[in-house]
């Protein structure tokens, strides 16, 4: 067995980056981006107002009310690009660029207009500056806003855009086939029979792997039957980046996969890890291929494609971060660690009254209880041998999607 943090070394050290491709803007969703963005004007590319009003000199005003006369007016992506003078006001909206001479905006609600007369009377005084948001405070223009590696979300959209990033350059997506084995399975559209269960382990791993970019193919479902394994492998292997199987790496009679990645020829990088729930999970590679074998339970599925599977997708497209968003969180309950692993169960974020970040350990009844997980948002991190009391700190990692 080898602890879970080498684990993720050997497989992001047996990673290699995926090619770079340009897709439109809209498409970028959920990628890594593959290029330094770098902002190709000031923001504001002028001094903007940030209010409805007049342009002003705020020295003119210090004494209110005051009688101004309004000189022009100054449209967002319609300005007044004249000199303002003392005695003067331009009209302005949000967005439109501050003339050149004033040096506020009073907002509209502050001020009167008579009706026609070209004057309009400010009601209070503006210190200099106010609602104007000078050019380049935002950013300066040749400034880099986002680093290759990053993700691309929505967030960081109406930077790309704002740039003019039509198109980005993203690192490809990993192409994974899924495969679960068992001769227990029948498909989700199935009524099973007798002694048997329908799969859902192909369904969480594309469920994870198209959270973390990935295009998925789900292969026919495989019995525990040698033959069958290595013929669906290899022709996977064909044609992936990646192959994620489930089932068939405990210590059972039926337990065939490993087996069958080693008659492929497969490198094997490990085997088992020091990890509750997940110890039997296997990687490797085939070729070019990388392999991993996740265990049958549907939790522990969860668990390792998180820790290792999505580690490698991401990696594959450049990123940087690579494991799930860490934070601490005050535990809400006991939990004891296993003696020879390290735990990550799963468990609820919440806060409480006082806005703490509280952390609970679901109550499940093991790693095949995913209907118990279907209420988790995080694993929380139990070190091997702890009794962890509640209210103590721990580490909590959140789940995708
Ligand atoms: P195994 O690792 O093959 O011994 O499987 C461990 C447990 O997980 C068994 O109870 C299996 O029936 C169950 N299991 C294996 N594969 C799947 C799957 N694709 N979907 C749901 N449960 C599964
Ligand atoms: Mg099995």
């Amino acid at each position: 067995m080898i602890p879970v943090s080498q684990a993720i070394e050997i497989v992001l050290a047996n990673v290699r980056c995926l090619d770079v491709e340009s897709v439109p803007l809209n498409e970028s969703i959920g990628r890594i981006v593959a290029e330094n963005i770098i902002a190709d004007t000031d923001l504001p590319p002028f001094d903007r107002a940030q209010m409805d009003g007049y342009a002003v000199r705020a020295a003119d005003v210090a004494n209110t009310p005051t009688q101004l006369k309004i000189v022009g007016e100054s449209a967002a992506g319609a300005g007044w690009h004249r000199e303002m003078n003392a005695g003067e006001a331009v009209r302005i909206m949000t967005g439109a660029p501050v003339p050149v001479g004033a040096d506020a905006v009073q907002q509209v609600e502050l001020t009167r207009e008579s009706n026609g007369a070209g004057v309009v009377e400010i009601l209070e005084p503006v210190e200099a500056g106010r609602s104007i948001v000078r050019r380049a405070n935002e950013i300066r223009s040749g400034e880099t806003v986002l680093r290759a590696g990053e993700d691309i979300n929505a967030q960081t959209i109406a930077t790309l855009a704002s740039f003019g990033y039509a198109n980005v350059k993203v690192g490809r997506r990993p192409r994974i086939a899924v495969m679960a084995t068992g001769s227990e399975l029948v498909d989700i559209d199935e009524k099973p029979g007798r002694d048997q269960i329908r799969d859902s382990n192909n369904y969480t791993i594309e469920a994870y792997a198209k959270l973390a970019g990935a295009t998925v193919e789900r292969l026919p479902l495989a019995g525990d039957d040698p033959e069958q394994l290595k013929q669906q492998m290899s022709a996977a292997v064909e044609r992936c980046d990646v192959l994620v199987t489930s089932g068939g790496v405990s210590m059972g009679v039926y337990d065939l996969t490993k087996g069958a990645f080693k008659e492929l020829g497969a490198e094997i990088f490990f085997e088992r890890v020091a990890l509750r729930p997940g110890k039997p999970t296997v990687f490797g590679r085939i070729g070019k291929t990388l392999i991993f074998g996740l265990p049958g339970n549907p939790v522990s599925v969860a668990t390792t494609f998180n820790l290792f599977v999505r580690a490698a997708l991401r990696a594959m497209q450049g990123a940087t971060e690579t494991s799930l968003p860490e934070m601490t969180a005050v535990l809400a309950r006991d939990v004891k660690g296993s003696q020879d692993r390290e735990s990550f169960l799963p468990a609820v974020l919440r806060t409480d009254e006082k806005g703490t970040l509280l952390v609970e350990p679901l109550k499940w009844s093991g790693s095949s209880d995913f209907v118990s997980f279907a209420r988790a948002t995080a694993l929380i991190n139990v070190p091997v041998d702890a009794k962890l009391s509640s209210g103590s700190i721990v580490r909590a990692f959140r789940l995708p999607g």
